[in-house]
């Protein structure tokens, strides 16, 4: 998430900064902060609400001060986006600051604790806790060095981070460290450049120190990069790397597209919807969310799920979900249709509204319409503090990191993250789902992201010589059944949006309805067919499919034989309970869909006609 951008050398550290922290701006954000060593080596600070042009507009007094600073763009994950909530954060006696991306799990015990020693806080923040940290151990023995106490800090914390630290007694000093988030050191001539990718400083150097993970290191001017491990201090000899890529690479990651970045970030952005809220180890769940409003959804007469889009399909597998475990009737709206239907709603409904962005306009009108009827409103957005995340009473974002493709990967999977999350504790709390079968699910549930890592390493190619053959395809079927019903539509709308083939996604056995007249030799036919989940019948379907020469693309579990027999092509997930099949399932769909696209040339990252963000109705 975000950006972190730090300088050390003999150019005007502001111009490196300011223009640095352009340079992240693809990766989302919705604050931004500066801080510099002024003439008295003393720490001016600048930070705000906004875009990094609004950090200009304040900041201007700082250009030319300085020689070592740094600066971030921030994505709310603790705490709205706000001025005070803006990085860089200040230590409470006014000497340090740090950057930081990433999420501080136990920042709350922290914060106890150093409450109880006195410390206050200015701001909503984890990382604010860290910062305090750190002044705390250089407090309680002065003799500790600052990259020592950034050390003892960072052995305290659990979580993901990349940080970046200046301390005014430590003029050109600067201290970093990573866990979980990325970091690059630029190495030039009598300089040092900080990034969170090398997009900042590929204008100045190509040799870079990408920082491993739980390494920390301390660089300046005099005594160059002195790397060490956080646990137990251990020397690393550096590697410099040759920056072989182009600003544009660096900024997707390497990949070519975002799209493809974003499929890639799963295992990462699913587990880090779970971080601090599955706890399996101690077999809870906990969603302060949920549990602080446990009664509203424990009687509720019914809950209604809002939404547009990849949100919508992720809403019906939430209605799955919800039913089964929590025994709670469920009804899944288009918030398109909802809001103009004069629907029945009453104060004992729960609404669940489902948005990446927040700012769905369909779906923001649907809920005003739900709140002025005396409904409880819950939130599952990925933006913070965007407009939806604000009008609801509660909710839980899905901290997937920023999505820049128009077509959702990543949000959704963390959205069925967030509602299998929400499915289990409400039926643990009920009494719908007993002790054991709960504590089974949520250890499949904490399996889910390797699961995905494995699917990612077996299908890439797989889908990439599939998408080969269905390049000049004019349509296709997307098959599945019960939780991978929505699964199905979800892969056609990927396939309609970026590749601009007509898909349509229905519940196989809905097929002999109606689309089977479509079957002959030309439709391919996308079926999911994992073990677990109605797969005898799905077998039928399958041999109805095959009977009508249609050519069938089956995604089945590893081993599977029955329908492998039958398909053209065979696409293998590992298997897990059925209703966590659509996460792993959807990602060989998208990457099918992602591959197609690319080989029909299409603009894979903005498609025709498509928003990132559907503000009009
Ligand atoms: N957790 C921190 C915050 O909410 C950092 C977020 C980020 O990665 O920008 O301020």
């Amino acid at each position: 998430m975000c950006g972190i951008v730090g300088y050390t050398g003999f150019q005007d550290a502001y111009n490196i900064v300011i223009n640095g922290l352009r340079r992240l701006e693809y990766r989302g954000y919705d604050s931004a902060g500066i801080v510099l060593e002024n003439v008295n080596d003393k720490l001016s600070v600048e930070k705000t609400k906004g875009k990094v042009d609004d950090l200009v507009d304040i900041s201007e007094q700082l250009k030319g001060i300085a020689k070592t600073g740094m600066g971030h763009t921030r994505w709310a994950t603790h705490g709205v986006p706000s001025d005070r909530n803006s990085h860089p954060h200040l230590s409470n006696n006014g000497k340090i600051a740090i950057i930081h991306n990433g999420i501080i799990e136990n920042y709350d015990t922290i914060k106890t604790m150093l409450k109880e020693k006195g410390f206050t806080f200015k701001s909503e923040t984890d990382t604010e806790v860290l910062v305090n940290l750190i002044q705390y151990f250089m407090d309680i023995n002065p003799e500790t060095e600052f990259p020592t106490a950034v050390r003892y800090a960072l052995n305290e914390v659990y979580g993901a981070y990349a940080i970046t630290v200046m301390h005014e007694d430590y003029p050109g000093v600067l201290v970093v460290g990573r866990l979980g988030s990325p970091l690059a050191i630029g190495i030039g001539e009598k300089e040092y450049f900080i990034a969170s990718d090398a997009s900042p400083f590929v204008e100045f150097t190509k040799e870079a120190i990408y920082l491993e993970e739980g390494h920390m290191a301390t660089i300046s001017l005099e005594k160059g990069v002195d790397i060490r491990t956080i646990n137990d201090n251990s020397k690393i000899e550096a590697e410099i790397q040759e920056l072989k890529l182009s600003l544009e690479q660096i900024e997707k990651g390497g990949y070519e597209h975002f799209m493809l970045k974003e499929i890639f970030e799963q295992p990462k952005s699913v587990h880090d919807t779970m971080r601090g809220r599955l706890i399996v180890d101690e077999g809870v769940i906990k969603m302060a969310g949920i549990w602080d409003h446990v009664e509203k959804f424990k009687n509720a007469n019914r809950i209604i799920i809002i939404a547009c889009g990849t949100s919508w399909h992720a809403g019906l597998i939430g209605e799955y979900l919800i039913e089964e475990y929590a025994r709670i009737p469920v009804e899944v709206e288009y918030a398109s249709e909802f809001r103009y239907r004069n629907p029945i709603i009453t104060d004992k409904d729960v609404v669940i509204a489902i948005s990446q962005s927040g700012e769905t306009a369909d779906t923001m009108a649907a809920l005003k319409l739900a709140k002025e009827k005396g409904a409880f409103i819950y939130g599952i957005c990925n933006v913070v503090d965007s407009s939806i995340a604000r009008i609801t009473d509660a909710g839980s974002y899905t901290h997937a990191g920023p999505e820049i493709g128009v077509a959702s990967t990543k949000a959704f999977t963390a959205q069925l993250t967030i509602l299998s999350l929400i499915a289990l504790k409400l039926g643990n709390h009920n009494g719908n789902l007993g002790n054991a079968e709960f504590m089974r699910l949520i250890s499949e549930l904490d399996a889910i992201p390797k699961k995905i890592e494995e699917v990612l390493n077996t299908t890439h190619e797989l889908t990439q010589n599939i998408a080969k053959d269905f390049i000049s395809a004019t349509n296709f079927l997307y098959l599945g059944r019960g939780y991978n019903y929505p699964a199905a539509l979800e892969g056609a709308l990927k396939l309609k949006e970026i590749s601009y083939i007509h898909a349509e996604g229905y519940p196989a056995a809905e097929m002999k309805h109606g689309p089977i007249a479509l079957i002959d030799e030309n439709m391919p036919i996308v079926i999911i067919a994992p073990k677990k989940g109605h797969y005898d019948k799905i077998v039928s379907n399958v041999q109805e499919i095959k009977a009508r020469k249609g050519k069938i693309i089956a995604v089945v579990n590893k081993g599977d034989t029955q329908v492998s027999a039958m398909a053209d092509y065979v696409i293998e997930i590992p298997e897990t309970s059925e209703c966590f099949s659509p996460i792993v399932a959807s990602v060989p769909l998208q990457l099918l869909a992602y591959y197609i696209a690319v080989y029909r040339g299409a603009n894979v990252d903005q498609p025709r006609n498509l928003a990132k963000s559907v503000t009009v109705e």
